[in-house]
């Protein structure tokens, strides 16, 4: 294992919110972070010592960049990974990139978690729309159909309806190559939040109940109630067992319905969290410290509770207007991103309350 001393310089591709928050955690222990972001516009540029704006398949600016840096990290797990190998050998890269190539993969991703033993939706391919009818005619309706590729948030989906014309959903995801999922009754949403250290060890925070509205995370709240925390252990014996698999460095995210047969593996993020900004002033050592200490080869900090109840809420386009209302209650947390312009479905902050 190798110790990245303090003073040392920790590369992060992709220049969002949690770039930003990983470059505060990295600056609290005394590290230097360089942001690499294909926009100008960049929230994570802000708060770190340097910045490259390039684009992601530009070799000559991401080797420039990874010789500059100690080690290397991302904060968005849809970098291209073709541009990653071949610079790959110039600093170390955590987490790897063999996580990076299951998680940009709807179907890749599905498979991972059922070879690893977990159970997932029923799931088929659609590459064209023909495949489409034979889809839904093999998993029946209601299902989504998903993009394979670059979806987040809800976007990039289409929900099918029991006799649905399916034209609509094809044109809704631009034909493009999809899994279409059987729907999933669930009765909580709820993800594992791991760390695994370059030691193999692993420390998992408290699992949080998730509540989506319209697609994207609404509310996360940790302890969760007691019918996920009956499917914890086999939610996070999988997690673990898949970091193993791919000798991960760092904080890793799988996403859960906890339905009456029990976990279902929906999604993994090779990275930190929405689920997991809780952890800030939730936990006695949040997600992005420990990912930090991870990938710099520091001992990792204790994923205790700091409080007996957290809940986080997303503040969504126009909620982080009420920012002067939020603050006037002492006791919120308050995390505003520095996004300009507040768009429907874009998350601008989020705001964590802790009760004691
Ligand atoms: P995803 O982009 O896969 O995280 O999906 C966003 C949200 O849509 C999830 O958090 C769920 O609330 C819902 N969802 C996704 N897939 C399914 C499914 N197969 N069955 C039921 N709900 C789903």
């Amino acid at each position: 294992m190798k110790t990245l001393a303090p003073g040392s310089t920790i590369g992060i591709l992709g220049g969002g919110q949690l770039g930003r928050m990983l470059g505060v955690a990295a600056a609290q222990l005394g590290y230097r972070c360089h942001i690499y972001a294909p926009n100008e516009d960049s929230v994570a540029a802000e708060t770190a010592a340097q910045f490259t704006c390039a684009q992601d398949d530009d070799i000559e600016s991401l080797t420039r960049f990874v010789e500059g840096c100690d080690v290397v990290t991302f904060e968005f797990e849809n970098v291209p990974v073709d541009p990653l190998h071949q610079i790959e050998n110039c600093a170390p890269l955590h987490p790897p990139i063999a996580a990076l190539d299951v998680a940009q993969n709807r179907i890749a991703e599905k498979n991972f978690a059922r070879d690893h033993g977990g159970t997932t939706a029923p799931f088929a391919a659609v590459t064209d729309r023909a495949s489409l009818d034979s889809a839904i005619a093999e998993i029946g309706a209601p299902a989504i159909l998903k993009t394979i590729r670059m979806g987040y948030d809800g976007k990039g989906q289409s929900r099918i309806k029991p006799g649905d014309a399916l034209d609509a959903h094809w044109e809704a995801v631009a034909h493009q190559p999809c899994v279409a999922e059987g729907f999933v009754t669930f009765d909580h949403e709820f993800s594992v939040l791991l760390v695994r250290g370059q030691d193999g060890e692993i420390r998992f925070w408290d699992t949080p109940h998730n509540v989506h509205e319209d697609g994207i995370l609404a509310i996360s709240t940790a302890p969760a109630p007691a019918e996920i925390l009956a499917q914890q252990d086999a939610a996070r014996a999988l997690a673990a067992k898949m970091a193993d698999a791919m000798h991960y460095v760092g904080v890793l995210t799988c996403e859960f319905f906890a339905t009456a047969d029990g976990p279902v593996f929906n999604e993994m993020a090779p990275r930190v969290h929405n689920s997991g900004h809780w952890t800030i002033e939730g936990a006695i050592t949040s997600q992005f410290e420990n990912h930090i200490r991870a990938i710099c080869g520091l001992p990792l900090g204790d994923t205790g509770l700091a409080a007996k109840k957290v809940e986080m809420h997303n503040l969504i386009g126009s909620q982080a207007d009420d920012w002067q209302t939020l603050l006037s209650d002492g006791t919120n947390g308050l995390h505003l991103y520095g996004k300009g312009e507040s768009r429907p479905g874009r998350k601008m902050g989020h705001v964590t309350k802790l009760h004691f």
